[in-house]
């Protein structure tokens, strides 16, 4: 292998090429393993936003929290034999005030909480302005009066909940379970997506089918997808464009000896929407316009490996603790999952995390301060861990799941189809973003690809 910096175009023809190695990249990449593929990804590690550290019997996961939904993403788990932590009988509390209460019981939340008649009235009217259109954002997409009340969620701001209350801590909460779970502002987003996470994570967790968290973390299955792929992913080789005519593509893209150009028959683009931007010039006016409508939640995460006795904690029976007013917004228990009766591990795994303008904020700090926060943040939520927790485990994330502006999700429709010979995929096509929705994505484009070419 040649040591020096080449300048000169190494160049090579394959039938299809894959941008992108996150989960709908290796998905897509996976349905197309009998073909002549090959996968560019721009970071020293396949996975993307799936993230996970691992140490001794827990692991954490610094990118993607939970592995929920349904389609290719479980049917590979399952395929692939990994063993999914069920969180059956968890629920999410809310840390306030010294005070830890299950929020799956809003009687609870509302009157055994340190609150003033202010802030209870205020959380009420929240929660019934949630709670009375989740119920139609669960009906089929058939439902004509459902098909209203999403429309209308889609065109107005998440922030309406909100109209009309004083309770200072209301908006606070509000604005820290809209952090936790999509990593943004309630002014920022639609309320559709907004009242769906809300309603469904806040009360009744049980109801989203096949939340998880997999033995050894979400990592485990792009690790398996990449390895499956072989030497048919290529790392640290970051696209810079990719261009088309009629019947094929000429993607370039640069690696440790110099720029590489591949011409293919197909490309699936499988990177974040503002990526997707900036790599192909040549969009049409319609699809830039709707890639550049998504938007994303950011994150910043710090993983703690604790080590706690034997003896049952607080956290234990919770998948996510919510703490407004602390640096982080919420707490993750990824060890919750392994927590099903008998003796219990010694030992555990706790996430901190801050969304929306609480990250932005964070972003400014170095990691130390970060993580220095933190660490005094978590010790004050939970005294009993001084002395049993780890240094902090860092991760700024400027992606976080995609949302949309009041209006911004009409544009949508037009991603679904391929420019010509490319095709585009990730966690931004379907309905509800999320991991499994990116693997949906990934194996459509695929399918749609095979479809598209003679067979082999
Ligand atoms: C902290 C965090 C928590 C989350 N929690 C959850 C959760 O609990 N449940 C859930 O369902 N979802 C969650 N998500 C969202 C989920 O992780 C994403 O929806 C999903 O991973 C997106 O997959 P993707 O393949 O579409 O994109 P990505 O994972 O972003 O993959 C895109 C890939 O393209 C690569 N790339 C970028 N530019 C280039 C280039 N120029 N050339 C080549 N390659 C390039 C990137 O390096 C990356 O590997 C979370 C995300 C984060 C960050």
């Amino acid at each position: 292998m040649p040591t020096s910096h080449r300048t000169d175009v190494r160049e090579e023809t394959h039938e299809i090429v894959v941008i992108g190695a996150g989960m709908a990249g290796l998905m897509a990449a996976t349905t197309l393993a009998e073909r002549d593929v090959v996968v560019l990804e721009a970071s020293d590690r396949a996975g993307g936003r799936v993230d996970t550290v691992r140490r001794g019997d827990y692991w954490i996961n610094v990118g993607t929290q939970f592995t929920e939904g349904t389609g290719p993403l479980i049917d590979a788990l399952h395929r692939h034999q990994v063993p999914m932590g069920t969180l059956e009988g968890k629920s999410v509390a809310l840390h306030l005030s010294g005070e830890q209460v299950d929020t799956s019981n809003p009687f609870a939340l509302m009157f055994k909480s340190k609150m003033t008649w202010r802030d209870r009235f205020g959380l009420a009217l929240v929660g019934s302005r949630i709670l009375a259109n989740v119920p139609f954002l669960e009906m089929s997409e058939d439902n004509r009066w459902a098909n209203r009340v999403r429309a209308k969620l889609d065109r107005r701001r998440a922030d309406f909940v909100l109209r009309g209350v004083s309770s200072e801590l209301t908006h606070e909460m509000v604005r820290s379970w809209s952090g936790q779970w999509m990593g943004c502002e309630p002014e920022e987003t639609a309320a559709r997506q907004f009242v769906f996470s809300m309603g469904i994570l806040l009360t009744d967790p049980e109801k989203v089918p096949n939340l998880t968290l997999p033995q050894g973390g979400n990592q485990t299955l792009t690790d398996i997808l990449a390895e499956d792929l072989g030497d048919r992913i290529r790392l640290s080789s970051p696209v810079s464009s990719v261009r088309w005519t009629a019947d094929g593509v000429v993607v370039d893209y640069r690696d440790a000896d110099g720029p590489v150009r591949i011409r293919a028959y197909r490309a699936i683009v499988a990177v974040p929407a503002d990526i997707a931007v900036r790599i192909m010039p040549g969009l049409p006016a319609e699809y830039r316009t709707a890639l550049e409508a998504i938007r994303y939640g950011r994150y910043v995460v710090v993983g703690f490996f604790t080590h706690e006795d034997g003896v049952p904690q607080r956290w234990d029976d919770h998948l996510a603790v919510s703490t407004p007013g602390r640096s982080f917004q919420a707490i993750f228990n990824h060890a919750a999952a392994v927590r099903r009766g008998g003796v219990r591990k010694p030992g555990g795994a706790l996430a901190c995390f801050a969304g929306g303008g609480e990250a932005d904020r964070l972003f400014e700090l170095t990691d130390e301060e970060i993580v220095a926060r933190f660490t005094a943040d978590l010790l004050d939520v939970y005294p009993e861990l001084e002395g049993k927790v780890d240094a902090g485990i860092l991760r700024r994330h400027p992606r976080v799941v995609p949302f949309w502006g009041p209006g911004g999700r009409a544009s949508l429709e037009t991603l679904k189809h391929n420019l010509g010979p490319v095709h585009l995929a990730g966690d931004y096509q379907l309905d509800m973003p999320s991991l499994a929705d990116a693997a949906a994505s990934g194996e459509q484009a695929a399918q749609r690809v095979l479809a598209s070419l003679m067979p082999n």
